[in-house]
C-alpha cells in the first residue's frame, strides 16, 4: 500500500497521488465542505449580516436539507438560529472587545470576568504590584498611545 492521503475536511482517505489529489480538490464535494468548515469559524457578526440579507430557503425549510449547502444563495437559518447570532454578536461586542469608548478594564476586573466565562481561575502570582506601580518599561500605553518624539539624527 503506498502512501495515503487524508483529506481533513471531507474526512477521507485516498491513494496520495497527483492525480487523485488533485481530482478530489477540484471536486464539488471537497469544495463545498472546505467552504463550510471555513463558514464555520468565521464570527457572528459576519454570518448575521449575511443571513439577515437573504431569502430564506423554501428547500431547506421543507425538507431540512439543500443541496447547496453553504453555498446556497438562500438563506438556511431558522428564526430562532438568527436570534441565537443576534445574542452572540451583541455578547461579542460587549465582552469580549469591550467597551470601546469605555475605560479599559483593570486587570483583576478582566481576570474575574475571564473566571466566570471559561471556569477557569488565573491567580496574580504574589507580590504582584498593581498596574500604577510597575516599572515604566511594563506599564500599559497611556490612553491614546505613546506622545511622538520628534525625529531625532544620530551620530
Ligand atoms: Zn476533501
Ligand atoms: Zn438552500
Amino acid at each position: 500500500m503506498g502512501k495515503r492521503y487524508h483529506c481533513d475536511f471531507c474526512d477521507k482517505t485516498f491513494q496520495d497521488n497527483l492525480q487523485s489529489r488533485r481530482r478530489h480538490l477540484r471536486g464539488l464535494g471537497h469544495q463545498q465542505r472546505r467552504q463550510e468548515w471555513y463558514a464555520a469559524y468565521r464570527d457572528a457578526a459576519t454570518i448575521l449580516a449575511e443571513e439577515s440579507g437573504k431569502v430564506a430557503c423554501r428547500k431547506f425549510q421543507n425538507t431540512g436539507r439543500c443541496d447547496f449547502g453553504q453555498s446556497c444563495r438562500f438563506s438556511h437559518c431558522s428564526s430562532e438560529e438568527l436570534q441565537r447570532l443576534r445574542d452572540r454578536v451583541e455578547d461579542e461586542s460587549r465582552g469580549y472587545h469591550g467597551d470601546a469608548d469605555g475605560p479599559a478594564p483593570s486587570l483583576q476586573d478582566w481576570l474575574q470576568q475571564h473566571e466566570r466565562r471559561s471556569g477557569i481561575r488565573v491567580d496574580l502570582p504574589a507580590g504582584f504590584p498593581p498596574p500604577d506601580q510597575l516599572p515604566p518599561s511594563l506599564r500599559p500605553p497611556p490612553l491614546g498611545g505613546w506622545p511622538s518624539e520628534p525625529l531625532t539624527q544620530w551620530g
